[in-house]
């Protein structure tokens, strides 16, 4: 991964309007830190050197400061040592999900896509804050994504395009589900005997394996 990988799937993300504006950020580790997009530049602006450099203790040196939410990358990157990707976004579906405040069920088999039998949504806290980066961590417990209450999306991969590619199956799994409870009737929950399953298959496929 690289500052030209890391432009490209912001620019990518925000052509898919997954991450609309200067909305949404996106870094990868490197050695004893990690490579993130700054604040407020438009995704559609976006270059190779406003990409900021920090460090595990939030040190950086860049003119452009890193996004305002800088701090859950970096806690997320010292407490999963499998994560080498984050993108966190503020999509349509996830985040009117999130808004409620409520999990995925497995009521799809690719909800195994992020590693377990439904998509936790994290409690809220305010942007940028210490205790938001806690609530996320608890609802990444053996996960790849989660919600975040009445904010958004994140997920975290092995590299980039693992992590895009869950990033857009999340938005369509939570377009799916909206259209359900739009319905007013209940999805039939597929059994955790089953969704253990589904985990393996997508690991053995090395579909979802993050
Ligand atoms: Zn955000």
């Amino acid at each position: 991964m690289n500052r030209k990988e890391l432009v490209k799937t912001t620019r990518y993300l925000n052509d898919k309007n997954i991450n609309r504006g200067s909305s949404g950020n996106l870094s990868y580790r490197i050695n004893n830190g990690f490579v993130i997009t700054p604040s407020s530049v438009p995704n559609n602006k976006l270059n190779i050197k406003d990409c900021v450099q920090m460090d595990f203790k939030g040190v950086f040196k860049n003119k452009l400061k890193p996004s305002t939410e800088w701090r859950i990358h970096r806690d997320i990157y010292r407490k999963r040592k499998d994560i080498f990707a984050i993108i966190h976004t503020h999509p349509t579906f996830s985040t009117a999900i999130a808004c409620m405040n409520i999990k995925i069920p497995s009521f799809h088999y690719m909800i195994a896509m992020a590693g377990g039998d439904d998509i936790k949504c994290a409690k809220y806290a305010t942007f940028g804050t210490e205790q938001l980066s806690k609530n996320v961590i608890k609802a990444l417990e053996n996960r790849n994504a989660c919600l975040m209450a009445n904010h958004g999306l994140i997920v975290g991969a092995k590299n980039l395009k693992i992590a895009t590619k869950l990033t857009e199956e999340v938005e369509n799994i939570s377009k799916q589900y909206l259209q359900i409870l739009k319905s007013g009737k209940k999805p039939v929950i597929l059994s955790k005997k089953e969704m253990v399953k589904n985990i393996r298959k997508i690991k053995d496929y090395n579909y979802g394996k993050i």
